[in-house]
């Protein structure tokens, strides 16, 4: 039975007094009853109970599913609980395309610190967010809690040169129109399982002159690979092309293009032909500012356009999440969460630290939790969890610690299983502790 006892014996008022100064002990008899009190409160002992599930709770298979686990409405930021959602890192790198005699992309230097500032600023707008301009007046601007981070094999920087005259190029139109050919990527994306592959490539001299070619920036989403194009050619700061970035993985993270049905009712569809705000009709009515528009800003992304890119990175069968770093693994004591409120997770949580539920406090867990090595769920006296059809594991199969509920004077946090739910990866119990455990519920 994995049972701890914080147990400090209890000094009785007298033998306080039979130690003190005569001025104390008047004082002390005056208040020897609030003595003891005081006494009895802070030294009364903690009992700490591991949770069991009952068999039957816990049969061993995980519950289906439920359908609030994809719901993007259950992977919404709370504004008030941040740490809730903790934040993602996505892996990328970085392809230069160019062709044998090197004129047709940045030379190495100037790539690496001109995709490097492109990268800077793209995270810097991932960190910030705007209210859509085609959302319901009172729709929340919130944060996207997502952002890149460069990720280099040993020995290299993350940064590939290729010098490729049949792959450097990117057509967007015609008769050798290559933009979904995969060819480039297949050849010479590295990690493509666990990294956004960036290809930066270019549009062709012949395409270029061409009078009905639109040689702009362009980009196109392949699985969890990128082509980008136009940016070389442009000659432009690279502020102006980190929407167009963003926009790319966005593709890559599930979503649609914002002025078709994208499955979010706070983007509404429009014709998506005004590239900015003017005074003028049309565009002083049908400007946009949406990250998954076609824009100048490419800025602003909706609660539910979050909340989808969230559901993705929480779903174990999504190919984006193993792009993710894995910070759920092991457990960072600065990421250990205290619950005060009444909150319910009906979305799938990757946690980074221990759970306490306080007094007064109340969890409801649906879907799936993941516990970082090492820790473990405690339901402090008057603290009370739900679980409701939850599977409690390590994403990284690790071992965490199990549910421990403490218990003071008589009073005992509360574990109640709503629906079936398994706790995985964490070392069995004994039976004897099973029936004790549910005395707490
Ligand atoms: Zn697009």
């Amino acid at each position: 039975m994995q049972e701890t006892k914080h147990h400090h014996d209890t000094i009785d008022s007298g033998s306080v007094a039979g130690y003190a100064s005569g001025a104390f002990l008047r004082l002390a008899c005056r208040f020897a009853g609030v003595v003891a009190l005081l006494l009895l409160i802070c030294c009364s002992p903690v009992r700490t109970v591991r949770f069991i599930p009952a068999t039957g709770e816990n049969s061993g298979k995980p519950p289906r599913p439920d359908r609030s686990c994809s719901d993007w409405r259950n992977y919404i930021p709370d504004t008030a609980h941040l740490e809730y959602l903790p934040v993602r890192y996505l892996r990328v790198n970085f392809h230069i395309l160019n062709n044998s005699d090197s004129s047709h992309n940045f030379r190495p230097g100037e790539a690496r610190a001109y995709y490097g500032k492109l990268l800077d600023i793209a995270n810097a707008r991932l960190d910030s967010n705007m209210r859509n301009w085609r959302s319901p007046e009172g729709t929340p601007v919130l944060p996207r809690r997502y952002r890149y981070v460069l990720s280099p094999q040993p020995g290299d920087d993350g940064f590939y040169y290729h010098f490729d005259d049949s792959l450097y190029y990117f057509i967007s139109q015609g008769k050798n129109q290559n933009n979904y050919n995969r060819t480039v990527i297949e050849k010479y994306a590295i990690g493509k399982d666990s990294i956004i592959n960036i290809f930066a490539m270019v549009h062709p001299d012949d395409s270029i002159r061409s009078s009905t070619y639109r040689a702009n920036a362009q980009g196109i989403a392949l699985g969890t690979c990128l082509k980008m194009a136009g940016i070389f050619e442009k000659k432009e700061p690279p502020q102006n092309f980190s929407g167009l970035l963003n926009h790319e993985v966005g593709h890559i993270l599930g979503l649609s293009h914002a002025w078709v049905e994208d499955g979010c009712p706070d983007t509404d569809d429009h014709p998506n032909k005004c590239w900015d705000w003017s005074p003028d009709p049309p565009c002083n009515a049908l400007a946009t500012n949406n990250m998954m528009d076609y824009n100048t800003h490419q800025m602003a992304v909706t609660p539910c356009q979050i909340g989808r890119i969230q559901a993705g990175f929480a779903n174990e069968k999504n190919a984006v999440r193993k792009c993710l770093v894995p910070t759920w693994c092991s457990r960072n004591p600065q990421k250990d969460m205290f619950i005060r409120d009444s909150v319910a997770w009906e979305g799938a949580r990757d946690l980074e630290g221990n759970i306490t539920i306080l007094a007064g406090g109340a969890l409801r867990l649906s879907c799936r939790v993941s516990m970082p090595a090492g820790s473990r769920i405690t339901v402090q006296p008057g603290g009370r969890l739900w679980l409701d059809g939850v599977r409690i594991h390590n994403a990284c199969g690790l071992e965490w610690q199990g549910i421990f509920m403490e218990e003071q004077k008589g009073k005992q946090g509360s574990v109640n299983v709503l629906k079936p739910s398994v706790l995985e990866d964490c070392p069995p119990g004994k039976p004897a502790t099973l029936r004790k455990s549910r005395s707490g519920r």
